[in-house]
């Protein structure tokens, strides 16, 4: 385990500001030495602007010397997923279309970490739009798994994984369409939250699927989940499909609530194509939570067989709407030899987006035309209908579901070059984004090859805490996620 300051947890890293041990500025320049000596092999970010970052630990020095210090993440760095906005710096979705665009506004999420006094800090690399499981389809380079630099870290948010995972951040944040926050965390031995959908505002997030998309944290514990969940959370009028909830203490719930819980376990979630390696520990996880009197209970979520399928045309279709704003008029990559106006679309869209986003547009558009609408995109909206119903029925018995985050440890870059066998990745993660569910993935586990495991706990809507409480009651026991790559 390392002593290191940029391996250190936002919880442990808050006394030591507060107590006057260490300073944002050392603080913020270890992670920047940590950055520049390591990024070189991980290539987690696509820029980062070690000038501003330092000005802001400073600026929380001052605030702290003043007697004026905001709250546990006052001078801790924390890293971006580049497809939220940061005012006057790069936004590019890994994207060509973007390649130069730098934003004019914060997102809400920003806005409310700047105001917690956090120092943001880098602009982490994605699959281009989010569409990916590898960060392979990036259009600037790919991220490497710090456990092993021949693997993938995941995707979409690889960066922000990876980032985290490589102690070149303190904690991070990434987007959850289809998994792209559990799946990558899972593969890198972080923790990643997926809140409900609605409770952490999208305004400022770069649209890939609106009915799906969620912004959540990446953390070293689920302790630290807590903490920065804390900030980003909460309604915003910005965002019409915010929700008014109350924001509990997320921290303090994890010491109120004890348990024992009832905890449920999908048959379908256990079968065909799970990695013996992870189920087993997958089943060990199960067995610790039996050790603490929970009861662990069969559980059907009978329409789990359709989500992918279902995923698909639902997350394909929306981008298709989302993505015709990039047309080359009004911002993103213009065309230099069109010969008209149609040709100007054509071209810019041709130059400026990557082959999977180019595939989702056409495979969205198509699912939407008028005589496969109501074959595809409606049926598929129906579908989605009854597996959030069988996650409602379900809960009726349990609390919480605990499942694989994925059905392998990390892969091999270039292993998965057939789109389907990349879009299986998901299989598990799917499911809570279609039901609009909070999710998180803890570490659980290595595979002899030493790459690392999670576990994937699915809550009910709006009961984050609750889901932190049953996490941290196996994260606060166990040291996976105190580990760290040897690089
Ligand atoms: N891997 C899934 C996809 O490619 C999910 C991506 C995401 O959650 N942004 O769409």
């Amino acid at each position: 385990m390392s002593t290191e300051l940029f391996n250190q947890t936002i919880a442990q890293l808050a006394d030591e500001l507060a107590s006057g041990k260490i300073t944002s500025v050392e603080l913020t320049q270890a992670v920047i030495a940590r950055t520049q000596a390591v990024d070189e092999r991980v290539k987690a970010f696509n820029s980062f602007d070690a000038a501003d970052a330092l000005a802001q630990a400073a600026a929380s020095d001052a605030r702290r010397t003043a007697g004026q210090a905001l709250g546990p993440l006052d001078g801790i760095p924390i890293g971006i997923k580049d497809v939220i906005a940061v005012t006057g710096q790069p936004l590019t979705a890994s994207s060509k279309m973007l390649a130069n665009f730098v934003s004019p506004y914060d997102a809400t999420v920003t806005q409310k970490l700047k105001k917690a006094g956090a120092v943001i800090w880098g602009r982490l690399n994605l699959d281009e739009f989010a569409m990916g499981s590898s960060t392979e389809n990036s259009a600037f380079h790919t991220t490497r798994n710090p456990y092993n630099l021949d693997c993938v870290p995941g995707g979409s948010s690889g960066g922000s994984a990876a980032a985290l995972a490589a102690g070149e951040a303190i904690a991070t944040l990434g987007s959850d369409t289809g998994g792209s926050i559990r799946q990558p965390a899972a593969l890198c031995n972080v923790v990643g939250l997926k809140p409900t959908y609605g409770l952490v505002s999208r305004f400022g997030l770069i649209a890939f699927a609106s009915s799906l998309d969620q912004i959540g944290p990446f953390n070293r514990t689920v302790e630290d989940a807590a903490i920065t969940l804390q900030a980003i959370a909460g309604y915003d009028e910005n965002d019409s499909t915010s929700v008014k909830v109350e924001i509990p203490d997320y921290r303090a719930a994890l010491k109120e609530k004890k348990g024992p819980w009832r905890i449920g376990i999908p048959k379908e979630y256990f079968g065909e194509g799970l990695d013996p390696e992870v189920a087993a520990a997958v089943e060990k996880a199960i067995e610790f939570y039996k050790s603490l009197g929970c009861e662990i209970k069969p559980v059907s979520l009978p329409h789990t067989e359709y989500g992918v399928g279902v995923y698909y045309i639902i997350a394909t279709a929306e981008c298709s709407s989302n993505l015709s704003r990039y047309d080359g008029i009004r911002y993103g990559h213009r065309s230099a030899d069109a010969k008209d106006i149609v040709d100007l679309y054509y071209k810019s869209r041709a130059e400026g987006f990557g082959p999977e986003v180019k595939r989702r547009i056409i495979l969205g558009t198509y699912v939407l035309s008028s005589g496969y609408y109501d074959a595809y995109y409606l049926r598929a909206q129906k579908v989605r209908t009854l597996i959030r119903q069988d996650f409602l029925n379900a809960y009726n018995e349990v609390d919480a579901i605990i499942t694989p985050t994925t059905p392998t440890p990390a892969f091999k870059r270039g292993a998965k070059a057939d789109p389907l066998a990349m879009y299986l990745c998901d299989v598990y993660t799917i499911g809570v984004n279609l039901a609009g569910l909070p999710g998180i993935s803890v570490p659980c586990g290595f595979s002899s090859s030493g790459l690392p495991i999670g576990m994937q706990l699915i809550g009910q809507p709006f009961k984050e805490a609750d889901l932190l409480a049953i996490a941290h009651a196996y994260d606060s026991k166990h040291d996976w996620s105190r580990k760290t790559p040897n690089l």
